[in-house]
């Protein structure tokens, strides 16, 4: 009895994790990153880690702060490989439908437009993480890369990060263009605002030629090089970047 027991219940976690299709109808959200999960391979013809999934926590994380936790939607921890999401979202059910295909205009600030979004953001963090544990580069990014003050240096960092993740998060919308909103010299002075700003609306920009070019490449590629600091300021800096990138790429193809 016992050893039939055994098998019941190894035959049952065979059947549902072995190949099994996603849920439909209302979904949970770690359903939604499964469905989303799956939607980005095939998108973009990439493999999250094998055997992975995703485990959520549903709170702020210390580390945001105070006048940041109303804006708070979700994050990646490279570190736990592991995400936050918040605690909005905790029982709350969504359209699987809405995760399959193109489905919301750009600036639709709907529930379900933003929790796709969030999703498929932090998941391209999650991926460009792993591609840099599969390289033996560890963990990406590194949190020893950033200090209490967020500066020029760290923003480059971010825009590889952000840009990486963004290009995922922006993958329900229709309406994908970007605005060339590069500044051509170095800012006196970043305030956070203008920090985030640059970090998401400029890393878009920033990698969003190379993973159309060259797909998980340009991913891979961006996880090992690090963009330098050119005196310019970022446009020269980005435009250095992508020479150097499109011509490592296309000489290896
Ligand atoms: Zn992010």
């Amino acid at each position: 009895m016992r050893r039939l027991i055994v098998f019941t219940f190894t035959f049952f976690l065979i059947f549902r994790f072995a190949g099994a299709e996603p849920p439909q109808g209302r979904i949970s959200l770690e359903d939604a990153m499964r469905i989303c999960m799956k939607n980005l391979e095939e998108r973009y013809h990439i493999a999250f880690d094998a055997g992975w999934a995703p485990f959520v926590q549903y709170e702020i994380p210390k580390a945001i702060p105070r006048e940041e936790a109303l804006d708070f939607e979700a994050c990646y921890y490279p570190a736990e490989q592991s995400f936050f999401f918040h605690p909005r979202y905790v029982g709350i059910s969504f359209e699987s439908g809405a995760f399959l295909k193109d489905t919301f205009p750009a600036g639709d600030t709907s529930l379900l437009a933003r929790v796709a979004s969030a999703i498929c953001h932090e998941l391209g963090h999650a991926y460009a993480d792993q591609v840099s544990r599969r390289m033996d580069l560890g963990m990406w990014p590194k949190e020893e890369w950033f200090p209490d003050t967020l500066g020029k240096e760290e923003l480059l960092v971010d825009m590889l990060s952000e840009g990486i993740a963004e290009y995922f998060g922006r993958t329900f919308l229709r309406d994908r263009s970007e605005a060339e909103i590069m500044p051509e010299e170095w800012e006196a002075e970043l305030s956070p605002a203008r920090y985030e700003y640059l970090s998401y609306e400029g890393g878009y920009w920033l990698m969003r030629p190379l993973i159309d070019a060259f797909g998980d490449r340009g991913i891979r590629y961006a996880v090992s090089h690090p963009i330098a600091l050119q005196d310019g300021g970022l446009k020269a800096s980005a435009f250095r970047y992508w020479e150097a990138a499109f011509k490592d790429l296309r000489s290896s193809e």
